[in-house]
């Protein structure tokens, strides 16, 4: 079986690409929620969060306070590199067990935004980036997540630009104007031509 990394920046339409993968049968792991699943859930991952920051990242109720975890962020400057060095390790565990659960399957799909940023480009076989004129992307994730301009600038900034996800990948969907479907079937044939 074939891993698939599906990547690129924010609002450029890796969530769109990654449900047409799921059409034709490909399943696909989403990075950012199983984070966020892993730490209401992950009893290691819960453990060291606490130990770090202390008891009150999570509520009465067991689930991670998102609020007092992005007020540590602001405040902490090393505090996400210190979140990301637990939870990472703990998603790229829980991926090696999801794969196992589809080793039948010709390939699967695991959908990050920094998979060139830390590393976790390595660990597939071929890599799709999903790439779009940052101003479309701009005007998509305000209209997405009714937010504000400079924080979207601001998280473009710290993400590669799309020319060097291009460079690194080995297919591209471009998503301006273009039909995304015909796009992932012609890569869904050439994935399981070489799987
Ligand atoms: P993020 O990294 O922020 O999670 P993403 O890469 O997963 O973003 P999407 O959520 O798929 O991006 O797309 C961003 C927004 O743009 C969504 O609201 C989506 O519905 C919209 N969008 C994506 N592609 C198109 C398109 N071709 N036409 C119109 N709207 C689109």
């Amino acid at each position: 079986m074939l891993k698939i990394g599906l990547t690129g920046g924010i609002g450029s339409g890796k969530s769109i690409v990654a449900k047409a993968f799921e059409m034709l049968g490909i399943p696909v792991y989403v990075s950012d929620v199983e984070a966020k699943r892993l730490m209401n859930t992950n009893e290691i991952v819960q453990k060291q969060l606490i130990v770090r920051f202390g008891e009150d990242v999570y509520e009465s109720n067991g689930t991670l306070n998102r609020k007092r975890l992005a007020d540590i962020i602001f405040n902490d400057s090393k505090a996400l590199k210190d979140i990301n060095s637990i939870v990472h390790p703990a998603v790229r565990k829980d991926f090696k067990l999801w794969c196992d659960k589809h080793a039948s399957l010709s390939y699967v799909i695991q959908e990050s935004a920094i998979l060139f940023d830390t590393g976790l480009y390595r660990n597939f076989d071929k890599i799709i980036t999903v790439s779009a004129e940052e101003e479309i992307r701009i005007q998509r994730v305000l209209k997405r997540d009714s937010s504000v301009l400079e924080l979207v600038q601001k998280r473009i900034a710290n993400q590669l630009p799309d020319e060097e996800r291009i460079q690194k990948s080995d297919f591209v969907i471009y998503n301006n104007d273009e039909l995304i479907l015909p796009q992932v079937v012609l890569i869904d044939r050439e994935i399981r031509s070489i799987g």
